[in-house]
């Protein structure tokens, strides 16, 4: 098998900096003899490699993907609180913020799975995620105290709602685990609109198809073993779709032979420990799929996969500490599911 958009395990020490743990699903392109070859271009932005791999004539190709990295750099700069003008940061120095236009449809789309989660995907965990320093070049173990702290501090905090957010608490939003699938779903519709007839969008692995791939038709795309994130634990077949991987190999350091990764249980205020290691979801949309992964993953198995088997036209592959698959019901369809990893075994 053939991949050629590779998985790019940067992976490296246990002990990390940025990029603390950049991994990929891999889209995986078998190109046959006389099929036509994408135009791709990655870039490094969000945190994580950005693919964007398109069948196009080359001119238009490079025009249409060069304008959808521009408009996911925008985003980029909307939704994630580094930013020092960002509406985030903003709203961190207790300043009136006015939401509107993309950070509204994020943050619904996030509060959307929140409340469908029953609080497993929350949009107010940003000073915990900055206590973990996951999200920056300065990962740490917080004490006790501080994650209380800020966990009090959290159950105080009402997220704004409506249009406008007045100013005065410091609000502490991070869409880190939602604002990835938005910008994938945003430069798929500018790819689609420039004309582009099919291709992919992968922001490290939180990835949507569009068209028919030429020549097969549909798209492999490859899920990473969390055992051993340069292999594969298996390959689901689909066609137009988005699909979104929340492990916790993918981002973490280790501590005192501990490993801390960053998806935190908003319960705890500590990386989540649900008997999870990966969960993939797919979804018709990305912004969706990446808040359903993160959700899933912090509720475990049992609730995971009833919140999949109710939310209209989400599929999921969950993967346990153990190594057992877990399937929701529509994969075997329209979807396949093959497993390739060692040691893993199927379920349901
Ligand atoms: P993902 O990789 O999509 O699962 O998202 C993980 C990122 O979302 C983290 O790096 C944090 O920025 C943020 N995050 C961590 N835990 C949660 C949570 N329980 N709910 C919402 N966002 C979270
Ligand atoms: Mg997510």
């Amino acid at each position: 098998m053939m991949t050629d958009t590779a998985p790019g395990p940067a992976l490296g020490e246990p002990r990390l900096s940025l990029p603390l743990c950049i991994l990929l699903t891999a889209v995986l392109a078998l190109t046959g003899c006389g099929e036509p070859r994408p135009y791709k271009e990655t870039r490094f932005m969000m945190g994580t490699l950005v693919e964007v791999s398109v069948y196009a004539p080359e001119k238009a190709a490079v025009q249409a993907v060069s304008r959808a990295f521009d408009r996911m750099a925008q985003l980029e700069r909307v939704a994630h609180a580094g930013h020092e003008d960002s509406p985030l940061a903003r709203l961190r120095r207790g300043e009136a913020v006015v939401l509107e236009g993309d950070l509204a449809r994020i943050l619904e789309a996030g509060m959307a799975v929140a409340r469908a989660s029953s609080g497993a995907f929350d949009p107010a965990m940003g000073e915990l995620v900055d206590l973990w320093g996951l999200s920056m070049d300065r990962p740490r173990r917080p004490s006790d105290g501080e994650i209380g702290e800020a966990l009090a501090r959290k159950a105080g905090l009402a997220l704004p709602s409506g249009a406008c957010c007045p100013g005065g608490a410091p609000v502490w939003m991070d869409l880190g685990g939602v604002a990835k699938g938005y910008a994938v779903d945003m430069a798929v519709e500018l790819l689609v609109d420039a004309g582009v007839a099919s291709g992919v969008v992968n922001a490290g692995g939180d990835l949507r198809t569009f068209g028919r791939r030429p020549g097969r038709g549909i798209w492999k795309i490859g899920i990473q073993d969390p055992d051993s994130p340069q292999e594969l634990a298996g390959v689901l077949q689909v066609g137009q779709l988005s699909v979104a991987t929340s492990g916790d190999y993918q981002r973490y350091f280790e501590e005192d032979g501990v490993r801390y990764h960053h998806i935190l249980d908003p319960a705890t205020g500590y990386p989540a420990r649900s008997g999870l290691r990966s969960v993939t979801v797919l979804a018709p949309d990305c912004v969706t799929a990446d808040a359903l992964a993160t959700a899933v993953f912090v509720l475990g198995a049992e609730k995971g996969m009833k919140l999949l088997e109710g939310w209209p036209g989400a599929e999921g592959v969950l993967i346990k500490e153990d190594g057992t698959v877990l399937l929701t019901g529509g994969i075997g369809d329209g979807i396949r599911f093959e497993r390739a990893g060692k040691g893993i075994r199927d379920q349901g």
